[in-house]
């Protein structure tokens, strides 16, 4: 293999554990959740989902999951208040 893709694949490694370099700032999903497939977007600070929950209250178990996982990435201010 290229000596210098190897050097590109190596750097990805050790980025992809850097999560504070990376700062998401669109996102568009399907999310298949028990009962139906919802549409999650995140656009720039603001979270969105077609589910009722979401409706009600602004946030809900597919928006949350997705900030779960995109810990670290994610403009501070989108974080919804979690219980301690
Ligand atoms: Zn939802």
């Amino acid at each position: 293999m290229n000596s210098g893709l190897i050097g590109k694949i190596e750097k990805a490694k050790r980025y992809a554990q850097e999560r504070n370099r990376i700062h998401v700032r669109g996102l568009r999903v399907d999310f298949d959740g028990e009962n139906d497939r919802h549409e999650v977007s995140l656009e720039g600070e603001t979270w969105r989902c077609s589910c009722d929950f979401f409706a009600g209250w602004g946030g809900c178990a597919h928006t949350m999951a997705l900030e779960r996982i995109l810990e670290g990435m994610l403009p501070r201010s989108s974080l919804l208040p979690q219980p301690a």
